[in-house]
């Protein structure tokens, strides 16, 4: 099966030649339908420039990604902005909400962007903000949520153009324990019944029972890939 995102061989680099810093050095990995992977390492280790490369919005400095079989380094960036709006929902980390509209509109936005079924933005976005359990918060603006509310608005928005991967730059650095483990099972839902595939880049081991799949990265560098869970 063609897997949704291939890594192939990538590194990045930042800064001049001489004084560049090596945040992604030779990496390769691929992820599968219906796959949740944790992307672990400590801070700098280089999970955001490698997510942000998968995502379509960093270019590798070398190597190639491919998504559902796609080199993407050969699309027109029209073409590019279109599979990525089709194919992958983004979780920023500090949830990135636009604090002048409401829950719904912050959902909505991503698929008026695509302009597939504008009619039907605000059926769908209500419908999936009550599957996150916000059905009372649909019309209220980000100021008058709680960092869980918040965070599950993002993760209502990533979804809500039905995507085939989320990726999620540490959606749970800034909830409580109860909101966590919200998110992650929401998450883990959202795999199974979706048949969506999720990359969480994350220093939270707490949150690792919930992975099919931990890939550690320390440098740079892939130190480890195995399967997890039950
Ligand atoms: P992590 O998300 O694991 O904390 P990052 O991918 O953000 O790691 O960063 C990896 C390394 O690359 C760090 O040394 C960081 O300082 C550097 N880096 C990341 N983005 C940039 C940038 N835009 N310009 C310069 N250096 C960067
Ligand atoms: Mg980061």
């Amino acid at each position: 099966m063609t897997p949704v995102i291939e890594a192939v061989d990538v590194s990045r680099s930042f800064g001049e030649s001489g004084t560049e810093v090596v945040a992604v050095n030779h990496v390769s990995l691929s992820i599968g339908a219906g796959e949740l992977l944790m992307l672990m390492g400590p801070s700098g280790s280089g999970k955001t420039t490698l997510l942000a490369m998968l995502g379509c919005i960093l270019r590798p400095s070398s190597g190639h990604i491919r998504v559902q079989g796609k080199e993407v380094s050969t699309l027109s960036s029209k073409e590019l902005a279109r599979l990525r709006a089709e194919t992958i929902g983004f979780v920023f980390q500090g949830f990135n909400l636009l604090s002048a509209l409401t829950a719904w509109e912050n959902v909505a936005l991503v698929g008026d962007f695509l302009a597939r079924h504008p009619q039907n933005m605000h059926s769908r976005s209500v419908e999936i903000l009550e599957n996150m359990g916000l059905g009372h918060r649909i019309y209220h603006l980000p100021e008058a949520l709680s960092a869980g509310e918040k965070q599950r608005v993002a993760f209502a928005r990533a979804l809500v153009n039905r995507p085939r991967i989320i990726l999620a730059d540490e959606p749970t650095a800034n909830l409580d324990s109860e909101n966590r483990d919200r998110v992650v099972s929401l998450l883990r839902q959202s795999v199974k019944e979706r048949d969506v595939s999720i990359i969480i880049a994350t220093h939270d081991e707490r949150i690792l029972q919930a992975a099919d799949r931990v890939i550690r990265i320390e440098d740079g560098q892939m130190t480890d890939d195995r399967k997890h869970g039950p």
